[in-house]
């Protein structure tokens, strides 16, 4: 996979996997829908090896999702290979799959996806792999104190999606490696223009593209990107488990590729006066959101990330869950549903699962995903929801 780091990245978000040899004329690579690709003679056939840029069979792809690959791993400095999957979820699983054998540990953040967590506790120990829970918040030293002869990986999402803890992620991959032992990263919160992952030392990035870059609420991907160690393990086991992405879908998420920049700029923007004018609410409790002081991780924030993205938490102060659900359901602009990353708001109540550690939020939390919508407009659909309570 060729890369370009000579630009700056939102020159490579627009340039990013527009070969000429891929688009012909158009600007971006048209949709070419094919299982089946048929070759001019059997020796043509034997001697296509399948990688981007070669038609093989429909699995290994056409243009859109050739050129996806090649400008995802564009805007990731370091990442030797873009592997596709059917969805975040199947990311993670699938990378998680593709370096641990039976008979490992891997060591897991506290603060992980659900989803996540419950394939360590069902697939995985089912494979023969124990899972160990760890705190987000602790230093290398003490997550190197955890691992074990038999610990393989370990797996970060720095910050947690629902409680937002930001981790050191730089401190226990450089840990890490000193051991022999690989790190994956849940990198959807940041992506790659506000965290890049192998500058940070970590060997396997994954991307639920479903989210920000996506961005528009109408498709399912995943991604994973790997270090020159790990890209070729990481692709045989993708074609392995047969992870397919429609070209349809790599198209759009192409598409939506091309404003990531300018969607995150705003999500961030948005996000940040929303959380201002929470802060300073008498009903609510500790914000929680990477750029703001009270943040547990907000130094290691400070430290390596270049920005915040739209995604952040609030506690509701002297409310039970039952208060805060019925905040929830009083909004208006804000969409209750899962997900996160499109162009709309959300709010849904956040109820953290964790096993290793007892974190106190100060009150139940509702999660907010700052949309492009007119900030003004929000904050006035939170005040009148709150006007209730
Ligand atoms: C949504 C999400 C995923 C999974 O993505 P899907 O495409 O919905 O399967 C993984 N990790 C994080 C942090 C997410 O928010």
């Amino acid at each position: 996979m060729v890369t370009d780091d000579s630009k700056r990245i939102d020159t490579r978000l627009v340039t990013g996997g527009r070969r000429k040899a891929w688009t012909g004329r158009l600007v971006s690579p048209p949709v070419e829908r094919a299982s089946t690709l048929i070759f001019d003679s059997v020796e043509q056939m034997r001697t296509s090896r399948p990688a981007p840029g070669t038609y093989v069979y429909g699995l290994q792809g056409t243009t859109s999702q050739w050129a996806l690959r090649e400008a995802l791993a564009d805007i990731d400095p370091g990442a030797a290979g873009v592997a596709l999957a059917s969805s975040g979820l199947a990311a993670v699983t699938t990378a998680l799959l593709a370096v641990l054998q039976s008979g490992d540990e891997l060591l897991m953040v506290d603060s992980a996806y659900i989803p996540t967590r419950q394939f360590c506790d069902g697939t995985l120990k089912k494979m023969g792999v124990t899972t160990r829970y760890y705190d987000p918040l602790a230093s290398a030293e003490e997550v190197a104190a955890l691992a074990g002869d038999r610990t393989r990986a370990i797996f970060l999402e720095s910050p947690g999606s629902l409680s937002f803890e930001v981790q050191d992620v730089p401190g226990i991959a450089a840990m890490a490696r000193d051991r022999g032992i690989v790190t994956l990263l849940d990198n959807t919160w940041a992506t790659p223009l506000l965290f890049p992952a192998f500058a940070h030392g970590v060997d396997i990035s994954i991307l639920a593209l479903t989210k920000h870059v996506g961005g528009h609420s109408d498709l399912l991907m995943g991604a994973i990107s790997s270090t020159q160690s790990w890209a070729d393990r990481v692709e045989r086991t993708v074609f392995e488990l047969g992870q397919s992405v429609s070209p349809d879908d790599a198209w759009l998420a192409l598409r939506g590729l091309r404003t990531l920049g300018l969607r995150l700029k705003r999500h961030e923007a948005s996000s940040l006066e929303l959380a201002r004018w929470l802060q300073d609410h008498p009903k609510v409790g500790a914000i929680r959101h990477p750029a703001f002081d009270g943040c547990p991780g907000h130094a290691y924030w400070r430290r390596d990330f270049a920005g915040s993205s739209g995604l952040f938490a609030f506690a509701l102060k002297d409310a039970n869950k039952a208060g805060r659900d019925a905040f929830v359901d009083r909004l208006r602009i804000f969409g209750l549903g899962y997900s996160w990353g499109g162009f709309e708001s959300l709010a849904v109540p956040a109820d953290p699962v964790r096993t290793a550690t007892a974190p106190d939020f100060g009150g139940p939390l509702v999660r907010i995903h700052a949309g492009l919508e007119d900030p003004a407009d929000l904050i006035a659909d939170l005040d009148q929801a709150f006007a209730e309570t």
